[in-house]
Formats: C-alpha cells, sequence, structure tokens
C-alpha cells in the first residue's frame, strides 16, 4: 500500500478553460453553486492499493456504473469550506485543518476509508491554486469549496464498500446575502427530526440533508425561510437548523449554544465564534436550550438576539419563529448588535482584514 503523504498530485491542466473576459462576467455576479472552476482534484482508493491516483484535472463528468454503492445505500460524505482574497491580492483558507479533521471524522462514522488529512489539505491547496484566478474580488465574495467522497465500488452487498472516489470541485460565491444579512424566519419543525441519539447527526453525510429536505419543504410552505429541528429523544430541546448551528444573546450579554454530542454538527463557524466570543470576555456556555425557555425568554425580552451561523452565510440573524399554532419575535427582528459585531470579526480575520490570534488564515500565495 502506498504511503499516501507521499503522494503527488499529476497535473493535466485544462485545454480550453472559459476565457477570461467570460470568466470576469461570471465573478461580477456568480450567485451560490451554480458555475464552476475549470478543475477539479480526484483520488482514489481501493483496499488493495490504498489512496492512489491523485489528479488535478479538468472539471467534467465522471462516469458511473449504475450498481455504484453510493447510489444505493448512500455512503457519502461532503465538506464546505471558503478561499478569501486577501487586500494584497493573495490567497488565504479558513481553518482548512479543521475541515480535513471533520472529513475524517465523518469518513469514520460512515464506516468509510479516512482520508489522510494531510492529503485532504494538498487537495484543496493544489485546486485553489490552479484556479485562483476564480476567487471574486467583490466584497463579501469567495471560492467555495467542495470536497466530497462516495463508495465507488460496483456491487450491491450491503457493507462498507472497498472502493472510494474522493473529489473537490469549487465554485465562485458572491455575498450570500446581498447588502447585509437580512434575518430569516424560522419553522420548528415538531413532525420531522434530524438526528437521533447513535445515528449520524454529528457527520456531515449527504443523507442528513435527504432527512432534512421535507422539513424545509414544510417550512417553506408555511412561509418561513429554515426549518429548526428538536431533538429526537424528548422533541423539547433546540438543535440546529439543516445546515447552520444556533446561537443565543441574552440581555446580560451572555450567550448560548445547543452542545455537541453526537446529534449536532460540530461546525467550523460555530467552534469560531466560542472562541472569538471568549476573547471578548463574554460568558457563552454550551447548554441545552428549550423550546419553551426560548419562546419565553423572547416574550419577556430576556433574550435579544438569536443567529444562525456556517461557512456558507457566515451569520444570519433570527427576527421570528413560527410553529404550529404559535409564534414568536425576537429583538426587534432585525440583527442584533451582538450578531453583528461577531459577524464583522469574523469576517474581517476571513479577508485578513483583522488581526488572527488564533492563526486560523493559512496563506496560499
Ligand atoms: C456544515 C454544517 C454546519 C456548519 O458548519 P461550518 O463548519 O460552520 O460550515 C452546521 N450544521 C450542519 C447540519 C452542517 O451540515
Amino acid at each position: 500500500m502506498s504511503d499516501a503523504s507521499l503522494l503527488d498530485f499529476r497535473f493535466e491542466a485544462h485545454g480550453s478553460p472559459v476565457p477570461a473576459s467570460e470568466r470576469e462576467a461570471i465573478l461580477a455576479d456568480p450567485g451560490f453553486g451554480k458555475v464552476f472552476t475549470d478543475h477539479m482534484a480526484m483520488i482514489r482508493y481501493s483496499t488493495d492499493r490504498g489512496w492512489h491516483d491523485a489528479r488535478i484535472m479538468p472539471r467534467g463528468p465522471i462516469q458511473m456504473d449504475p450498481a455504484c454503492a453510493v447510489l444505493h445505500y448512500a455512503q457519502e460524505i461532503f465538506e464546505g469550506m471558503k478561499a478569501y482574497r486577501l487586500p494584497d491580492g493573495g490567497t488565504a483558507l479558513f481553518r482548512p485543518e479543521a475541515n480535513a479533521r471533520r472529513f475524517r471524522e465523518s469518513a469514520e462514522r460512515m464506516a468509510m476509508a479516512p482520508l489522510p488529512e494531510e492529503l485532504f489539505l494538498e487537495s484543496i491547496r493544489a485546486l485553489v491554486r490552479a484556479d485562483k484566478n476564480w476567487i471574486p474580488a467583490m466584497e463579501g465574495g469567495a471560492l467555495y469549496i467542495r470536497p466530497f467522497m462516495f463508495a465507488s465500488e460496483v456491487f450491491l452487498g450491503v457493507k462498507p464498500a472497498s472502493e472510494y472516489l474522493y473529489m473537490v470541485i469549487a465554485s465562485p460565491a458572491g455575498a450570500y446575502f446581498k447588502g447585509g444579512a437580512p434575518s430569516v424566519t424560522l419553522w420548528v419543525s415538531e413532525d420531522y427530526t434530524r438526528a437521533a441519539p447513535g445515528g449520524t447527526g454529528a457527520a456531515k453525510c449527504g443523507g442528513n440533508y435527504a432527512a432534512s429536505l421535507v422539513a424545509q419543504a414544510e417550512a417553506i410552505r408555511e412561509g418561513c425561510d429554515q426549518v429548526v429541528f428538536l431533538d429526537a429523544a424528548e422533541r423539547k430541546y433546540v438543535e440546529e437548523l439543516g445546515g447552520m448551528n444556533l446561537f443565543f444573546v441574552f440581555e446580560d450579554g451572555s450567550m448560548i449554544t445547543p452542545p455537541l454530542g453526537g446529534t449536532i454538527l460540530p461546525g467550523i463557524t460555530r467552534d469560531s465564534i466560542l472562541t472569538l466570543a471568549k476573547d471578548a470576555g463574554i460568558a457563552v456556555r454550551e447548554e441545552a436550550y428549550s423550546l419553551d425557555q426560548w419562546r419565553s425568554d423572547a416574550e419577556s425580552g430576556k433574550l435579544r438576539e438569536t443567529f444562525a451561523c456556517g461557512t456558507a452565510a457566515v451569520v444570519t440573524p433570527v427576527g421570528t419563529v413560527k410553529g404550529d399554532g404559535f409564534e414568536f419575535g425576537i429583538g426587534n427582528r432585525g440583527p442584533g448588535i451582538l450578531t453583528e459585531q461577531l459577524r464583522a470579526k469574523l469576517v474581517g480575520i476571513q479577508r485578513g482584514e483583522a488581526s488572527d490570534p488564533h492563526g486560523w488564515l493559512e496563506r496560499l500565495d
């Protein structure tokens, strides 16, 4: 078996990349997740050969056998991260080693071959270097990077696959919300849960998203933007959104976020905000918080702000919460003061505009 950490990426340049003028037009208004860069990264795994055949290659379709294991039993995981354009024109990643570790942990939970963290990092660096002209320079823009891996063995038996395909694609993204984050309305799902104790809630796997979509569709039908899930055991405690973690801010300036523990995705934005809040002397507790308490604290004014956070939208204020037969507003239903301060601090570090005391930025060039 090859020593994965010594793998070299073979570089196959795209023969006809998107012309610069067309690329610049796309980068002026890229939207989210709709257009992709010229290249992609790929590494193969088999139990016989280990990790092999590492490549940066032209982005394009892949061939798949109809009996490919992922199409039947959903062994699939992914990551979401960003590359930023720095004020001096350089390029940086934000805490990429945290994504590498989480990707390995997701693989372990899904009984997949764990990709060595250094190989994950090399694949990201190599792809971003190849496609660095695709990083939008606009305010709030970034290159969204999507590493993913799936069971590629052609076999219908139910067992962990013996072959996997790891890939990375990248997509230029504009400001997720133009003109600053508007506050969102959440729908409390009481019929559906996202993750049960002992389940896959802490793994970043496509299956969790598949399970959340019917609840998200219900939220939209009810006139809301996003669904918020309660814990599966008691249907009492607030957990997270389909793809973002939650924070609650109180009148005394303290904060609460639901504790990790297997049913909540350990967000890197969540962890960064916990650290920034502690740096700022804010008392922040990782503590279970019930829907009933949320509602009564919002109504009494004890709760001042609520925000969701994740890589794609960074920080999103929550203005209104609705559920079956109830509705409550949070603060003045607009972005709160502490929400805005923490967002500005985090974005400042990510864009290389603020000091980076924890060494979170990795500069590529
Ligand atoms: C990815 C994700 C998050 C946010 O994680 P970040 O590392 O902050 O982007 C939160 N919840 C779920 C369910 C997720 O999949």
